[in-house]
């Protein structure tokens, strides 16, 4: 391929990065954005390759069979995985770009040669800064995403771990980072370079143990900017304007993507990029006293919602867990036949990542026009009859509104209880992912549904 042509294709995948986006931010456009995202990829691998690999050496046998064998792990891995555990390979995957920034940075400070940055011990400073910062950034990503995803999966507690003088420890590994990478530039050891990937390690597991459950959302975000940041590092080192561009998008939309949810989880940015400053409290834990609660069926769930005039449904995790998004959307079309209006709520964290209840209300093809986000309903719930709450729990919680010693305390939720009657689905009395137990069980106008969503919902609409 003519050289000429590259800057040309590449300006092309980062007009369609950007396309994909705009795309990916509705539901309505966000099958055509994942289109526009593959299409971008592909004209930047493959005008990657055929500029490169001459220089590699690399046959295109040993590269489609690479591409193949990662490819397939890929494919494999996300066919298999449940939509709820999504969350957690996201962070697995994020682990695996922040590795990727560590090495790349070692074989370019190793065999500088190969990139065109000078020889070993006469490295240009401006590439050695930039092999700092993506060996930096890549090592804090990489351990701070294997302790996101250990928490998600349940491989370690998702509770707050506050080490006394956390943040004196992590100012000293910043000062102490900081100091190596002037250090490196200087002398351009070996010994700098592995001395900025240990610390910047350490640095990535202090960040993020002290996040709790609640806050974790943000962090995955978080960790998506980082490994945007890194794989721009990588870019420079490489000189490859593509990855550049990709990086420098993934890096600013993770970040304003976790702004946008601190502001919505009244959660500190700062503090979530730090690790934690000001960090939250454990919550207490539920279920202590045993107090009473209304208990009905699914045919006084039914006889409930036949009779009301406007009928508000919020799915949680629950709804996620049972698959019950067909059956929902049957129940709803039941209600709307005996001419009740139905509307969805959604709050921006149910479910276990961003857009979690979106994505399988679509899957169940429930109208858009119903689905509402929580600042375009939470005031419609007084003039409301009937609330169908399917598996959520956090993101009912009135805690949120009146107790400051919660730890979702300053979280906007679905105020539920405003409306005539709450049908409260989940199987049991336990408490969600915040682990704090929620008021709404126990209110007058409350009547728990308990039994397994999907079931419970069938039988609703059976019912009707
Ligand atoms: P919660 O985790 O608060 O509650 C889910 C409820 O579903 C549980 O109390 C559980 O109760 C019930 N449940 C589980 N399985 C079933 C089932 N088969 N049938 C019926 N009910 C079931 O969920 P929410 O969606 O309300 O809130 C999300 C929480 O997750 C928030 O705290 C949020 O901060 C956090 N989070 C969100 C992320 C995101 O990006 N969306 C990412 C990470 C965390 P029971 O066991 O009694 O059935």
């Amino acid at each position: 391929m003519s050289g000429e042509f590259v800057p040309l294709l590449y300006l092309v995948s980062g007009v369609l990065f950007i396309l994909a986006l705009r795309g990916l931010s509705s539901p309505e456009t966000s099958r055509q954005g994942n289109y526009m995202g593959m299409a971008g990829m592909a004209i930047a691998v493959v005008t990657t390759l055929a500029v490169a690999r001459p220089e590699t050496g690399l046959s295109w046998a040993m590269i489609v069979g690479g591409i193949a064998v990662g490819g397939g792990i890929g494919a494999v891995i996300a066919r298999r995985i449940p939509m709820t555990a999504m969350p957690e390979l996201v962070a697995a995957f994020h682990s695996l770009v922040g590795m990727a920034a560590v090495l790349v940075a070692a074989a370019a400070f190793y065999a500088p040669e190969a990139f065109g940055i000078g020889a070993p011990g006469v490295i240009r400073v401006a590439s050695l800064v930039e092999m700092s910062l993506g060996a930096a950034i890549g090592a804090i990503t990489f351990t701070g995403s294997v302790i996101a995803f250990a928490k998600l999966s349940g491989r370690m507690s998702g509770a707050p771990i506050m080490l006394p003088a956390r943040h004196i420890i992590n100012i000293a590994l910043a000062i102490g980072l900081v100091t190596c990478v002037v250090l490196f530039c200087q002398e351009q050891t070996p010994v700098y370079f592995w001395a900025i990937v240990a610390l910047s390690l350490l640095l990535g597991v202090l960040i993020i143990i002290p996040i709790g459950g609640a806050t974790m959302p943000v962090v995955i975000s978080m960790l998506n900017s980082y490994s945007g940041w890194a794989a721009a590092g990588i870019g420079f080192t490489l000189g490859n304007t593509a990855l550049i561009v990709t990086g420098a998008l993934v890096g600013s939309s993770g970040a304003i993507l976790s702004y946008i949810m601190c502001k919505g989880m009244n959660r500190s940015f700062i503090s979530v990029i730090l690790g934690g400053f000001g960090g939250e409290t454990a919550g207490p834990a539920a279920g202590g006293e045993q107090k009473p609660v209304k208990l009905g069926s699914a045919e006084d769930a039914a006889f409930l919602m036949k009779n009301a005039s406007r009928v508000i449904i919020v799915p949680g995790y629950g709804m996620a867990v049972a698959q019950a998004q067909h059956a929902l959307r049957e129940m709803a079309e039941g209600l709307k036949e005996a001419g009740v209006e139905v509307k969805y709520a959604i709050h921006p964290v149910a479910g276990r990542m961003p857009g979690h209840m979106n994505v399988l209300l679509a899957e169940a093809n429930v109208p858009y026009d119903e689905v509402f986000e929580l600042e375009d309903i939470n005031s419609e719930f007084p003039q409301t009859d009937v609330v169908y709450i399917i598996g959520a729990n956090d993101v009912v919680n009135p805690a949120a509104e009146d107790d400051p010693s919660s730890p979702i305390y300053g979280m906007p939720v679905l105020q539920v209880w405003k409306a005539g009657t709450v049908l409260f689905n989940k199987r049991s009395l336990a408490t969600g992912y915040a682990g704090i137990d929620n008021p709404v069980f126990y209110r007058d106008n409350t009547m728990m549904v308990l039994g397994d969503a999907k079931k419970m919902t069938e039988e609703i609409a059976k019912s009707l």
